[in-house]
C-alpha cells in the first residue's frame, strides 16, 4: 500500500477487524454489481469509496427522471441525456475515486452472458429487481464458490440475505421456487429511499466483511427492516438443504436457460427486447429513423420518440419499449423500426 493509499483509507484502517491487512485485500478485490439502481448506485458508491480495486457495474437500463429520487448516484443531466446507468455510474464514480478500476457494463446478465459478465468476481453484489436474475446470479455463484449478498426492496420494507457456498445456505435452499401471483413491485408500491439505502447498507456490511478477508465475521441469517413503522427482524438462515437443486445436487438450469424472451419491465409500463445478437449500428439506425419521428442519440443509445411509444436502443441490439406493457406491441414496434 501507498502512503498516500494508507491516508486514504485511514479512518477504515482504524477499524480493528479491518486494518492495514484488510485494506490491502480490499484494494486486490474485484466486486461485480448486478443492476444499478437505488441498491446498486449506493453499493458501488461506497465499494469505490472504500477502495475496492475493481468494480464492475452491470446494468441493462438507462436513467429517467424517476429513478432520481432514490438512486443516489445519478443527476438530472443523465435522465435528460437517458444515459445508460452503467456509463453514468462509471463516469461519477470515478469523481470519488480516480485511484481504481471502474467499469460499466450495459448488459443484461443473462444465462449467456453471466459467466463473461460476472468471471473473476470475488464477490457479487444484487441490485436487481427481480427472482429470475437472482436465480442466475445463485447458480453462478454456487457453481464458482463465489459469494454473493441478497437484497430487495419495495414500499418501506425490505430483506438482506448473505450467501457464501459452502458456508451457508444457498438461494435456492431458501427460496426453492419463485414467488407466485403479482408481487408488490416499485411502480405499483412505490419505495422509500430509506429503506433502499438500509438494505443496501446491510449488503455492504458483508459485502466489507467478504472482501477484507473477514468472511469469518458473516452470520448467515436474514434481515428484515420495515423503516416506517420502525420493526427490525432477524432470523437464523436455515440450514442447507442437502437435496438444493444448486447447492446439493449442483444441477444449475439457471445457467443453462435459452435466450430470453421479451420481459415487461416491472412497474415501468415498459418491455424489454432482448438482444437478438445483432449489433446496431447506432449512427446508421438514427439516418434511418430522423425522417420518421425525433431521435436522440448518444454513443452509447438511441432514443425513438414515436408518440405514445419510445423505444430506446442500444448498440448490443437490445431495446427497451416504453409506453406499453404488451409484448406483442413491443415487438412488434421493434421489428417495425429496428428489424429482427
Ligand atoms: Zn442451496
Amino acid at each position: 500500500m501507498t502512503s498516500g493509499e494508507r491516508e486514504r483509507y485511514s479512518r477504515q484502517i482504524l477499524f480493528q477487524a479491518i486494518g492495514e491487512h484488510g485494506q490491502e485485500r480490499l484494494l486486490k478485490s474485484h466486486a461485480a454489481i448486478v443492476g444499478c439502481g437505488a441498491l446498486g448506485s449506493l453499493q458501488a458508491t461506497a465499494l469505490a469509496r472504500a477502495g475496492v480495486g475493481r468494480l464492475s457495474i452491470i446494468d441493462r437500463d438507462y436513467v429517467d427522471a424517476t429513478n432520481l429520487q432514490r438512486q443516489f448516484l445519478f443527476e438530472e443531466s443523465d435522465a435528460v441525456e437517458g444515459l445508460p446507468k452503467a456509463i453514468a455510474a462509471e463516469r461519477h464514480l470515478s469523481r470519488g475515486n480516480s485511484t481504481i478500476d471502474i467499469r460499466g457494463i450495459v448488459a443484461d446478465l443473462d444465462s449467456s452472458s453471466a459467466e463473461e459478465l460476472l468471471a473473476g468476481a470475488d464477490l457479487i453484489l444484487d441490485g436487481t429487481d427481480n427472482f429470475e436474475t437472482r436465480y442466475l446470479i445463485n447458480d453462478f455463484a454456487v457453481s464458482q464458490d463465489v459469494p454473493w449478498i441478497y437484497g430487495a426492496a419495495v414500499g418501506s420494507y425490505g430483506i438482506a440475505m448473505p450467501v457464501v457456498p459452502g458456508r451457508t445456505a444457498c438461494f435456492r435452499c431458501v427460496y426453492p421456487e419463485p414467488p407466485s401471483g403479482a408481487q408488490p413491485t416499485c411502480d405499483t408500491s412505490g419505495v422509500l429511499n430509506a429503506i433502499t439505502s438500509a438494505i443496501a447498507s446491510l449488503q455492504l456490511a458483508d459485502a466489507l466483511k467478504i472482501l477484507a478477508g473477514r468472511v469469518d465475521c458473516v452470520v448467515p441469517r436474514i434481515t428484515t427492516v420495515d423503516v416506517w413503522s420502525g420493526v427490525i427482524r432477524q432470523i437464523d438462515q436455515p440450514a442447507r438443504d442437502a437435496d438444493c437443486p444448486a447447492c446439493g445436487r449442483r444441477d444449475f438450469v439457471h445457467l443453462k436457460g435459452n435466450a430470453r424472451a421479451p420481459v415487461s419491465l416491472c412497474g415501468r409500463n415498459a418491455v424489454q427486447i432482448h438482444a437478438s445478437a445483432h449489433p446496431v449500428d447506432l449512427a446508421e439506425l438514427k439516418a434511418r429513423l430522423d425522417a420518421l419521428g425525433e431521435v436522440r442519440a448518444n454513443e452509447f443509445a438511441l432514443r425513438f420518440l414515436r408518440p405514445p411509444f419510445e423505444l430506446t436502443v442500444f448498440s448490443d441490439g437490445r431495446a427497451i419499449v416504453k409506453g406499453t406493457t404488451d409484448i406483442g406491441v413491443a415487438r412488434s414496434l421493434y421489428a417495425q423500426y429496428i428489424g429482427n
